[in-house]
């Protein structure tokens, strides 16, 4: 999470619009500021850097608009239900995005229960290679899916990888929005 981000998150909970602690920027900027973002990442912030689950369902629906746009205009083939079952998988990654062998630490050892792998540098995570993050794989999420591994390869991967590349394209976009418009360098 960038500083920008976290501030804006922190304005749209608080309940005080005047406050700007030691900054000049008052919360009420910050919201402004989001105005100017695109809807889905405008949606993420909410959803993810302000802790707020009652916006989960709101990023699904404007994933799944914004993902068929595009899916209009470059002319991908995808009905509307599939999409939509693609989002919801790109949404699970997203909340479960923490390595559960180090427990988001990257690194083992922390826990005693967690022997570390020979084949790796030792109390580097073996299974994120100290990236923290969850590896999902083909099978997990053809299983998720509810179709064959093979399916998921050679039809479902390529529109899986494009609503993901919408869902986090926006959230590039609305970071540099908010940049841009509380005038921080990039
Ligand atoms: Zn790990």
């Amino acid at each position: 999470m960038t500083g920008v981000r976290e501030s804006v998150a922190r304005a749209v909970n608080s309940s005080n619009l005047g406050e700007n602690g030691d900054e000049w920027e008052t919360n009420l900027d910050r919201i402004g500021a989001l105005a100017f973002a695109p809807r889905l990442g405008a949606a993420f912030l909410r959803w993810r850097d302000g802790q707020d689950a009652s916006f989960r369902e709101r990023v699904l629906v404007e994933l799944v608009r914004e993902s068929l746009r595009l899916a209009r205009v470059k002319r991908w083939k995808c009905s509307a239900g599939q999409v939509y079952a693609i989002a919801g998988r790109v949404l699970f990654e997203v909340e479960h995005d923490q390595c559960e062998t180090c427990g988001g630490h990257g690194m083992i050892g922390i826990r005693r229960d967690v022997a570390p792998d020979p084949a790796t540098k030792p109390g580097i995570c073996p299974d994120c290679r100290g990236s923290k993050k969850r590896q999902f794989d083909a099978a997990d999420r053809a299983r998720a899916l509810k179709i064959s591994v093979d399916e998921w390869r050679t039809h479902v991967e390529p529109r899986f990888q494009r609503v993901r590349a919408t869902l986090f394209g926006s959230v590039k976009q609305m970071t540099l929005v908010l940049k841009d418009q509380l005038e921080r360098a990039p």
